[in-house]
């Protein structure tokens, strides 16, 4: 962050110079007349309002104050005015896909996740009332898509819904370390037991074995995920699951092939627990994902601008 000090604020002048050039004015204002009848209009740096930038010159210019040709005001460079992640590339992984339920053999099959193999990729799970995991994961992904794009960052995903299934966890993180990612966030929802509620953040463990080893992102992972962990509470008003991780809101797991194979900033974060009805009443609700999503982008954007 920026904690740089303003530059001093220019002093006044003094009453002199005012004089001075209150006696010039009508002089100048004369001159200006002459100049404006002669036709030029050109030059005026128009810090306008609003209006749009065109090259022709055809538009009156206003008078400006006579003084001869002001320096116009520096150019702003870099990333100002709302475009804090520009230059970032974030890429979310929505969890599951709607599709694998139609597709058992291929998600089952095995994957090297560098410490073991697992399944290539889960249905996920569903709500009492049949709203998917799914569903949820790319609804809640594609809107904190839309927020950290209007703040500049790249967006990518592992799916977008335009797959017959998964991708598999392997192709998951490979994704993420392909695009040289500043921060992935795999988007879950839990199944855990009805009567268990509220949100949690897995990090990825220290592992090490075969295609993974994540010695190098645990500890900027970890504060991806503390985080997430603080604005996806404030946006949604959800509290840190009681039924895991003691608690705090902070998992860490090493059986994941998502995390484990990541070379690059991940968690996942388990939005609520679509066993629990309470939970299922607000997960299933789009005013309260719109909140949700809000809170992953505020996560992800804290982070990147550390
Ligand atoms: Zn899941």
């Amino acid at each position: 962050m920026s904690n740089g000090s303003f530059p001093p604020e220019p002093g006044r002048r003094g009453g002199t110079l005012a004089i001075v050039l209150a006696a010039l004015l009508p002089a100048c204002f004369a001159g200006w007349l002459l100049w404006s009848s002669l036709g030029d209009s050109k030059d005026d740096g128009a810090d306008g309002v609003g209006a749009p930038t065109t090259s022709s010159t055809s538009s009156p210019s206003p008078p400006s104050s006579g003084a001869p040709a002001a320096p116009s005001p520096p150019t702003p460079s870099g990333n100002v005015s709302g475009k804090p992640l520009a230059g970032k590339v974030v890429v979310i992984d929505p969890g599951h896909n709607p599709n694998n339920r139609d597709h058992p053999s291929q998600i089952a099959r095995l994957v090297d996740i560098g410490t073991d193999e697992k399944e290539c990729d889960t249905t996920g799970t569903a709500t009492n009332s049949g709203y998917a995991e799914a569903s949820f994961t790319l609804d809640v992904a594609r809107r904190a898509r839309t927020l950290l794009e209007a703040r500049g960052a790249t967006v990518r995903f592992t799916q977008d819904g335009d797959r017959p299934y998964g991708p598999c966890v392997d192709e998951r993180a490979e994704i993420g370390n392909k695009a040289h990612a500043d921060a992935v966030v795999s988007v879950h929802a839990d199944g855990a037991a009805a009567g268990e509620r509220g949100f949690h953040v897995i990090l990825p463990k220290s592992v090490r074995g075969g295609g993974a080893d994540t010695s190098a992102i645990t500890a900027p992972s970890r504060r991806l995920g503390e985080r997430l962990r603080s604005r996806f509470a404030k946006a949604t008003g959800s509290e840190p699951a009681q039924y895991i991780a003691d608690g705090s809101g902070l998992d860490v797991r090493g059986d994941l092939g998502g995390l484990n194979l990541s070379t690059v900033p991940k968690v996942f974060i388990e939005c609520g627990n679509m066993r629990d009805s309470q939970d299922a009443a607000q997960l299933t609700d789009k005013t309260w994902r719109e909140r949700a999503a809000d809170g992953v982008a505020q996560g992800i954007t804290d982070f990147l601008n550390e």
